[in-house]
């Protein structure tokens, strides 16, 4: 096998899961290292629980994370994705072969004489196996115009060894663990282990990475494999992503959808790099780049044992992002958040510079979205203690001084705004505090802001002067103290 292909492959019956969206960090980055292709394909074959609305949420944490795809029928731009119910032909070409060869066979056990194996089954105390009744009928046999489902016609014993890169080798005992399955249901469409092998051979999938709930399915698929010819791929069957408790991560623990890490302020890249740890490590390296991220995997790092999600973890991770990553990829993602502000911002200069001042506080983009709130609006209230502390008649003169020094400026930058201010302490005679406090509350309401220059060189001279007027309008309409 020469270039690397490897596939996520998520069933559209719900939200991305987060245990489930780092199946696909790990096929992405190995791709992205091996310079090879990634493959996003949506097993939507079972139509009762597939919905659009969540092949939707998929392409969305997908696009969000940066995980983007390489190949596919143009569906949801160039690349695909594919979609399993697009390939029904070819799943039929295949079944017809296996019918042809004498590999599968038609079975009209009817749903009623199943239920009632099923149930002698269980009277026994057995798990159900189908009895194979159907297994070595002909033609001759077959009732006219009755609905069938085709069964794969299985081995009788020995054994299915799947050789997993994580695992070791595990080996499964055909008599106790497969019947002859069905591969394709009474109503024509085809059954995930079938479709999964037709798909990956298909599509030259060289490395399977997938979680290992699934480690179950492949002696079945490897026996599909064998009986179609087919060449195997590598099998990576990768722990499940567990809550701190040991079980199985879900809503108890906290948010499982992808997308709720992205309302709740998280960025892209902090959430690759928290999931990529969560079973993998690289000496007591914490933060990765995205770059090194993809230098650095390897499939046989990840661990055997299960990855233990822990939320503060991923929030220290988060924050490390935002005081640490580019100002100009934080800005990117910022308009998302103040959008549900009402705020329509632009990725410019400016709000790479609000990006640059509060990133050193802020620890979600919510926040920092909240934070940056005030650059943009002038709706706000004085909060009463700092009203009652600074805008004071005696302040009046200095905020005064700074409207008109700031109104004459030639220019804006933030060394303009600061002659200004220098300016005012020396007129006045006051220290710095005195001069900003009162500007803080006239430009924001409260006493909190990130350097006062920077705030009003980013807030821009239009808004400061007119938040200066109202200032001092309000100061004007005090009674004398
Ligand atoms: N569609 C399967 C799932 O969502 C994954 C199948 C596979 O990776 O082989 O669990």
């Amino acid at each position: 096998m020469s270039e690397t292909r490897v596939r996520f492959a998520p069933s559209p019956t719900g939200h991305l899961h987060i245990g489930s969206v780092r199946t696909a960090v790990y096929n992405w980055l190995l791709a992205r290292q091996k310079k090879g292709t990634f493959v996003l394909r949506i097993e939507d074959t079972d139509r009762e629980r597939s919905t659009e609305e969540s092949v939707q949420a998929i392409l969305e944490s997908m696009r969000w994370l940066g995980l983007d795809w390489d190949e596919g029928p143009e569906v949801e731009g160039p690349n695909g994705p594919y979609f399993q119910t697009q390939r029904f032909d070819i799943y039929r070409e295949y079944i017809d072969k296996m019918l042809a060869e004498g590999k599968a066979y038609r079975c009209y056990a009817t749903a009623e004489e199943l239920t009632t194996l099923r149930e002698q089954a269980r009277e026994r105390g057995e798990t159900f196996k189908y009895d194979r009744r159907w297994r070595d009928k002909g033609p001759d046999d077959w009732p006219e115009d009755k609905p069938y489902s085709v069964r794969f016609k299985a081995p009788l014993d020995g054994e299915v060894v799947v050789e997993d890169l994580i695992k070791g080798r595990v080996v499964f005992d055909v008599a106790q663990h497969i019947d002859d399955f069905i591969i394709m249901r009474s109503d024509g469409t085809p059954t995930y282990n079938f479709t999964v092998v037709v798909d990956d051979v298909t599509m030259n999938i060289t490395d399977v990475i997938r979680g290992d709930d699934h480690l179950n399915n492949t002696p079945k698929q490897l026996l599909l494999y064998e009986a179609l010819d087919f060449p195997v791929p590598r099998f990576a069957h990768m722990p499940l992503t567990l809550g701190q408790d040991k079980t199985r991560l879900s809503k108890r623990h906290g948010a499982t959808s992808v997308m709720a890490y992205r309302e709740m302020g998280y960025l892209p890249h902090a959430l690759l790099n928290f999931l990529l740890r969560l079973g993998w490590s690289h000496g007591d390296q914490e933060i990765f780049s995205v770059e090194e991220m993809i230098r650095l995997f390897s499939v046989e790092k990840i661990g055997i044992s299960a990855g233990i999600f822990n939320a503060e973890k991923l929030a220290w991770v988060n924050q490390q992002y935002i005081m640490n990553d580019p100002p100009e990829s934080i800005a990117k993602e910022l308009p998302y958040y103040l959008d549900k502000l009402g705020i329509q911002a632009t990725v410019d200069e400016r709000l790479v510079g609000i990006v640059k001042e509060l990133s050193k506080r802020a620890k979600t983009l919510v926040e920092m979205a909240e934070g940056a709130r005030m650059f943009f609006k002038d709706d706000f209230e004085y909060v009463e203690k700092a009203d009652r502390k600074f805008l004071k008649k005696e302040s009046l003169p200095v905020l005064e001084f700074l409207r008109d020094g700031l109104r004459e400026l030639d220019a804006f930058s933030v060394a303009d705004v600061q002659g200004v201010f220098e300016a005012a302490m020396e007129r006045f005679e006051l220290k710095l505090g005195k001069v900003a406090q009162p500007m803080r509350v006239a430009l924001t309401g409260n006493t909190v802001s990130p350097g006062i220059y920077e705030t009003v060189y980013l807030m821009g001279r239009e808004p400061v002067l007119a938040r200066l007027e109202r200032a001092i309008a309000h100061i004007n309409a005090k009674p004398a103290e």
